[in-house]
């Protein structure tokens, strides 16, 4: 998936689509594509989440995803929603980017 905008529109954004396994099921995983020329921090960052999305563990701390729990799903779909899952990283997690207070 590509959603670049032309010269002079914006930023351009490039994600990857990654499928995996959440809860037993089969999802697509949405991530930002950080240019070769990024800051070394932010690249690790940028390569911890995307382990963590595709795995559900973090591999620095090994914090987990949360997946929502049932009424959240239902009020998801009956607000038109997808449900979102999360993970709550450690203060010190380099995926924080150094401490950016998770800004990536
Ligand atoms: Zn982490």
């Amino acid at each position: 998936m590509n959603m670049e905008q032309g010269p002079g529109k914006g930023p351009i954004t490039s994600n990857d689509i990654t499928v995996t396994e959440i809860g037993g099921q089969r999802v697509l995983v949405v991530q930002p594509v950080v240019p070769d020329d990024a800051p070394a921090p932010l690249k690790n960052a940028s390569a911890i989440r995307r382990a963590t999305n595709n795995t559900g563990v973090c591999p620095d701390y090994g914090a987990r995803r949360v997946l929502p729990n049932r009424a959240a799903r239902r009020a998801a779909a009956k607000a038109g929603r997808l449900p979102t899952a999360r993970t709550v990283h450690k203060d010190d997690c380099e995926v924080l980017c150094g401490g950016d207070g998770g800004a990536l």
